[in-house]
């Protein structure tokens, strides 16, 4: 019998991503995998150190495994985004701690623990590795890794390290197979898709001097290939958001209408603590730009409340903010210090919990508003989605602005683009009929 892996995937889509190439590798040298932590001779954990609360999941789960070890074999391992705080904490409790970028090395870690497990053929990278695709219709594809940017709060340069970029070829290659096995949705994946290339001055990069093509020119070559399938990408940081990439979205073609564009906050003060190389009227400008050449755009953003020492003046300004642009869709954060981070050593976290959370909801209904107005539009029109799945009964999808459309329908349809007849709407998505 094959021995079982387990895998504990927490935080955004990289680590989703990362965890298909961990699959590929796993079951290679034998494993199979089983979505019953109980069964399993392998607990892989890709995990995150954006928020406290994915950390706090992790010290919940590891003491339960370790109990587990008292009455049969069962083999640990840390990997995805760790900081060096928690990594000094939890390496005595895991059995296997590595860096998600030498997960390479996992098959001789565990080999040494079970030599009858199969070889494992290396490749130059492990983003090089063919993932095990969760989806058969949806896909994500990472095009490079890491962030140079340094956000003060942020926990993912010192975790993932500085951006590298995947070379061009293998990311066409990547797409390619997938648009031949009839992929409906490609996403382009990197924490900041829009300075993909830029490492190629960098000299800590193993691409320096090395001509690879920009973000836009890689998308317009991506949006200019045959085939039946949306083309998105994620995320972008408005520093970085240039007339080129602009250009190449109001193409559209592939490329959805759709754009995530974190603020993080309305105050030029906050933005400035928090390293975001950019004030809000520059912000607006792009924004503007984008909508005067893709009005039909649907856009969405991140924001954290609560950073440090934000007043309520501050505050405000980012509740006016998003009543100004109207967001589609917005995931708002209430600060947590991260460790080691510029922010959690220069500035206290002195916004109270409860202010946070109060914060938090205000901006919540204003996106509920602005989010409703714009979702109603499409009542008496007919959408496109893709089906991805059912929910109580009925059919679920996204459309191209990535709007959730829910509709009755044969279940054979998931996998599928569908028109859809809009007939009603709330915050959060349309809902209609086959049309
Ligand atoms: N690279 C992306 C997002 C990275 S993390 C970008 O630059 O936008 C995803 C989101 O988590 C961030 O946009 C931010 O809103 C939130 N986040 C990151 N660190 C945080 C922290 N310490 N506390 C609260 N939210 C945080
Ligand atoms: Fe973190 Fe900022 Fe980099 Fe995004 S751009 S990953 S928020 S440091």
């Amino acid at each position: 019998m094959k021995p079982k892996y387990f895998l504990f995937v927490l935080g955004c889509q990289m680590n989703k991503s990362d965890a298909e190439r961990l699959e590929t590798i796993l079951e290679q040298i034998g494993y199979e995998k089983t979505s019953r932590e109980d069964k399993a001779d392998f607990i892989g954990v890709v995990s995150c150190a954006v928020r406290q609360s994915a950390m706090d999941r992790i010290y919940g789960k590891i003491r339960s495994w370790n109990l587990i070890k008292e009455k049969r074999p069962l083999i640990t391992m840390l990997t995805g985004c760790v900081l060096k705080k928690d990594k000094e904490k939890l390496k005595y409790h895991f059995d296997i701690l590595l860096d998600i970028k030498d997960i390479q090395k996992l098959p001789e870690e565990l080999k040494k623990r079970n030599a009858q497990l199969g070889d494992f053929i290396p490749t130059t990278s492990y983003l090089s590795l063919k993932p095990k695709y969760e989806s058969k219709f949806k896909a994500y594809v990472p095009i490079m890794t890491g962030c140079n940017k340094f956000c003060t709060y942020c926990a993912v340069p010192y975790t993932r390290g500085f951006e590298i970029s995947r070379p061009a070829e293998e990311i066409y290659q990547e797409v390619k197979e997938l648009i031949d096995q009839g992929y409906k949705e490609i996403t382009l994946l990197g924490q900041n898709v829009n300075s993909y290339g830029n490492d190629t001055i960098d000299k800590r990069s193993p691409n320096y001097g090395k001509k690879l093509p920009t973000f836009p020119e890689l998308l317009h070559e991506i949006n200019s290939w045959p085939g039946d399938f949306w083309l998105r990408f994620i995320t972008s940081h408005p520093y970085d958001m240039s007339d080129e990439l602009i250009e190449v979205m109001a193409e559209r073609n592939h490329l959805a209408e759709y754009l995530h564009l974190p603020v993080q906050s309305g105050s030029d003060e906050i933005l400035r603590k928090m390293n975001r190389y950019y004030t809000v009227d520059h912000y607006l400008e792009r924004l503007e730009k984008v909508r005067q050449a893709i009005p039909e755009i649907s856009i969405s953003t991140d924001i954290i409340v609560g950073f440090c020492g934000e007043t309520e003046q501050q505050f405000a300004e980012t509740a006016k903010l998003m009543e100004k642009v109207g967001y589609d869709m917005a995931y708002i954060a209430r600060y947590s210090p991260r460790p080691g981070t510029a922010a959690a050593r220069a500035f206290p976290d002195d916004v109270p919990a409860e202010i946070k959370k109060e914060r938090e909801k205000i901006l919540t209904e204003i996106l509920k508003k602005t989010a409703l107005a714009f979702n109603k539009k499409f009542i008496g029109q007919t959408t496109e989605a893709l089906v991805e799945g059912t929910k109580k009964g009925k059919l679920i999808g996204k459309n191209r602005q990535f709007k959730t459309v829910t509709f009755p329908g044969s279940k054979e349809l998931v996998g599928q683009f569908v028109k859809v007849k809009i007939t009603d709407a709330t915050a959060w998505g349309l809902n209609g009929e086959i049309a």
